[in-house]
């Protein structure tokens, strides 16, 4: 069924009678061409992908819970394409051009909205970093402009410019990225993914995987054993345990990331805006809540839920850029698993067992990425070769001493 404003009109006239359920809920079939683990924007985008543009049949994705459950609905809806690295850069500079086209290439509305980011300095030492980055950017074709003082006062008045600890200098601004609505994302690509006969099998947790003399020959899972010849992992903060079932450790810890909205309020920042001098980003909705967030809660856990002491240290973030921020109400908060990797940046690859991929290591960045990456995941498991964008997001590179370290922390999953 397409969707379209002829259709809501019709809809309108005939009772809504005509709508149907945006995908099926089929049964498992014993054997497929390829199995996807994980139901999160990742696994769907590489089922579409692998589906719409390679030609891909027989394929299901296996979701332990629902469809939008994990962390495909539960991040801060931010996209961007401001890296600075080789490895990176090209990757979601392609993904950025890809949401440019998401809704119509998918026929649904996720709100794609390139309202821009700007990223705050506080320092001339800050300043020369972006403007470095800003170049990288334009280098790869991508849009960037640099602020001072005046320009991002005139953007967004309310921030703290007069008596800040870090004074605002300027930013870093990319007009072209924005916010797209997270759990619309996951389920415009499980509509598309199944009108081109993509099962999606909800409520199916993969239990183990079936793996003889080297080669994957299917999975375990509740709803009992499915053969396959192919099978991607993409399952984000879980990778480490599903990995740890084909008996490979990864270079990969789990964390939680934690998001934040306020109550409704009238129109207060227009765009996305981070701090720079602390962890601290912000944004608001359609509906008028601050959606905001920042640094991961620091220790190792798979729990989808945060403590208090980084709830502290996201509004203190959060008093000093903006202190309006301090009259308005916390109406919720959660949590996501993150897969932090040891170089902050992503894996998209073979693994020694033949048949059997990998995708993950997307840290907290890995929702503006999932167009590229469903795209580059898609490519892989039809040719074996990795996509052009993304030739660098080998497992082999922290053997080979080639990590793609953005932020220049260090092998040290909690600093990325
Ligand atoms: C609070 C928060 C804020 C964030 N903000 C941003 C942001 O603003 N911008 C950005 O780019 N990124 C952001 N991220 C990161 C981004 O959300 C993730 O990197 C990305 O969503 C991960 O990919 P995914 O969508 O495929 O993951 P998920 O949606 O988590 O999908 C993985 C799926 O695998 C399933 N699964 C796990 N184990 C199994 C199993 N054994 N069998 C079957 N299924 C299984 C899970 O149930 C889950 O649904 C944020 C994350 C969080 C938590």
């Amino acid at each position: 069924m397409r969707y379209s404003a002829l259709r809501v009109f019709a809809e309108a006239l005939r009772g809504q009678r005509g709508w149907r359920p945006a995908w099926r809920d089929p049964d498992p079939q014993p054997e497929y061409d390829t199995l996807i683990i994980g139901g999160g924007g990742h696994g769907l985008a590489t089922a579409h992908y692998l589906a719409s543009r390679y030609g891909g049949k027989r394929i299901a994705v296996l979701e332990k819970g629902w469809i939008g459950g994990g962390n495909v609905g539960r991040n801060t809806t931010i996209v961007r394409s401001n890296y600075l690295l080789d490895g990176n850069e090209p990757f979601y500079e392609y993904s950025l051009k890809l949401w440019e086209g998401l809704e119509q290439d998918l026929n649904y509305n996720a709100m794609v909205s390139q309202r821009g980011i700007l990223n705050l300095y506080h320092s001339d030492a800050q300043r020369d970093a972006y403007i470095r980055r800003g170049n990288a950017m334009k280098l790869h074709g991508a849009d960037a402009e640099l602020l001072d003082a005046g320009a991002v006062r005139a953007m967004y008045p309310r921030l703290n410019f007069d008596n800040a600890r870090f004074p605002v200098q300027g930013g870093l601004l990319q007009r072209r990225a924005g916010t797209v609505r997270h759990d619309a994302v996951a389920w415009g690509y499980a509509r598309a993914a199944d009108s081109r006969g993509v099962d999606i099998l909800q409520n199916t947790e993969v239990t183990g995987l079936q793996i003889e003399q080297g080669r994957i020959k299917g999975v375990e899972t509740t709803r009992g054993p499915i053969r396959a010849a192919r099978v991607g992992v993409a399952v984000a903060g879980s990778t480490s345990r599903v990995m740890s079932m084909a008996g490979m450790r990864l270079p990969i810890e789990s964390h939680v990331l934690q998001a934040f909205v306020s109550e409704g309020l009238k129109p207060l920042i227009d765009g996305v805006v981070t701090f720079g001098a602390g962890h601290f980003y912000v944004s608001q909705s359609d509906k008028g809540g601050l959606v905001f967030g920042g640094d991961i809660d620091g220790y190792n856990s798979y729990a989808q839920r945060g403590n208090l002491p980084v709830v502290e240290d996201v509004v203190e973030g959060g008093m000093a850029i903006m202190p309006a921020i301090g009259r308005a109400r916390l109406l919720r908060m959660w949590g996501g698993i993150m897969d932090m990797s040891m170089d902050g940046s992503p894996i998209i690859d073979r693994t020694p067992v033949e048949g059997l991929y990998l995708n993950a290591g997307w840290c907290y960045g890995g929702f503006k990425a999932t167009p590229a990456s469903g795209m580059a995941f898609a490519h892989l498991l039809a040719t074996g070769e990795p996509h052009e964008t993304a030739t660098a997001y080998r497992l082999d590179r922290f053997r080979r001493g080639l990590p793609i370290d953005e932020k220049g922390a260090g092998a040290q999953p909690n600093l990325h």
